[in-house]
């Protein structure tokens, strides 16, 4: 297996077959809601200061807890975002060249040197493609330009012929991320995203530009990629709420406790379009080429590290409940919630007493996972 390893990420030999496992087309229901996970707000004490920017198409909020922290800590997390954004974002209205968008244009033809961040990401994304078996790909640009669910033009459904084209050029398994500090796409017109798992690499180095500083507690919030550091300052642990599927970002299902832990929420009400009756939404299935038909509406990942929460919580949605819940569980140190099209919750054996079900239109599977 063309494993990238690395010893903080979870520990794996499982490779879930997801190609030959997929479930049968189910008819997609019509959720209408803004974002993903909502902080429960808990009295503290101390004097947080927090801050807020646009970066990664999305709110970063970051809150300080302990004192002593000025705005200026703040204002280089978010200038440090700023740069992963400029080395790793596709979207070419926001800048005439990325490291990611220069990868994309000399696909079939020249390798292209890239950062060290940069390759941290596509060495994580690339794990994380190899082991659902392309479930979640790394090389999905093709389809995600194609459809540009929420990009300035006029929402189409593509023409089916090139939904068949870009298909053909996904294929994670052919990027090269080489010794020498390149990267090579080897067919014209394929294409590198990371945009399923960008935004929990911002977490991680976000977190570690605070720890670095003396920060021992803080709550990163980047558009529902939620990082605690530490507990609360008054030592109980953070309290985050799961938004619930079908609403706004303020009503939530239930409770997660954590401290030291990402949680990391994705599901197809966040991005997208209805046509005719049918949503059009933003995580795409690499097998199709259509957006994903899962038996999922939400998942949740907990970990230790946001990056993998993210990669994790894009590919569960794409391989469904059964193939999840397998690939969660092989995983040490990551846990889940997954919330069914039928608002059925299932959890992973270790999330034990730190999540709590409060919404009673949910309730939790009957065999207990
Ligand atoms: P997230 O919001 O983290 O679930 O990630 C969704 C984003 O990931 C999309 O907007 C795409 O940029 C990208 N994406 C969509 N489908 C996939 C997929 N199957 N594998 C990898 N990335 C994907
Ligand atoms: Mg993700």
């Amino acid at each position: 297996m063309a494993t990238v390893s690395r010893n903080r990420r979870p520990q794996s030999t499982a490779l879930v077959r997801y190609r030959s496992a997929r479930t049968p087309r189910l008819p997609i229901l019509v959720v209408l809601t803004l974002a993903t996970v909502a902080l429960l707000t808990g009295c503290s004490s101390g004097e947080p200061i927090s801050g807020e920017d646009y970066l990664l198409g999305t709110i970063l909020r970051v809150t300080i807890q302990d004192t002593g922290y000025s705005q200026q800590l703040l204002d280089r997390v978010f200038a440090r975002v700023g740069e992963i954004e400029a080395l790793m974002s596709t979207t070419e209205a926001d800048y005439p060249s990325t490291e990611l968008l220069e990868l994309n244009r000399a696909s079939g033809t020249a390798a292209i040197p890239i950062s060290d961040d940069t390759r941290e990401v596509l060495e994580s994304a690339l794990y994380y493609s190899t082991i659902t078996d392309g479930a979640f790909d790394v090389t999905i640009w093709p389809l995600v330009r194609l459809w540009d669910i929420t990009g300035e033009q006029p929402f189409r459904v593509p023409p089916a012929d090139a939904i068949g084209e870009a298909s053909a050029l996904v294929d994670y398994s052919i990027l090269e991320l080489r010794e020498d500090g390149s990267a090579y796409l080897p067919v014209a017109g394929m294409g590198a995203d990371v945009g399923g798992i960008a935004k929990g690499y911002a977490a991680d180095v976000s977190a570690a530009m605070l720890r670095e500083a003396g920060v021992e507690h803080a709550l990163l919030d980047f558009g529902g990629n939620i990082m605690v550091i530490g507990a609360k300052i008054d030592g109980t642990p953070w309290r985050i709420g799961v938004q619930r599927p079908d609403a706004t970002r303020n009503s939530y299902i239930g409770i997660v406790t954590v401290a030291d832990k990402s949680v990391v929420t994705s599901g197809p009400y966040e991005r997208f379009q209805v046509v005719d009756g049918v949503r059009y939404h933003h995580i795409l299935d690499p097998a199709t080429g259509y957006p994903a038909e899962s038996d999922l509406e939400q998942v949740t990942i907990v970990s230790d590290v946001s990056m993998d929460a993210d990669a994790l919580s894009t590919a569960s949605f794409v391989l469904g409940l059964d193939l999840a819940l397998e690939l969660i569980e092989a995983l040490a140190g990551v846990e889940a919630i997954l919330v069914t099209t039928d608002r059925e919750v299932y959890v992973t054996t270790g999330i034990g007493d730190s999540f709590r079900l409060t919404d009673s239109d949910f309730r939790m599977a009957d065999d207990g996972r």
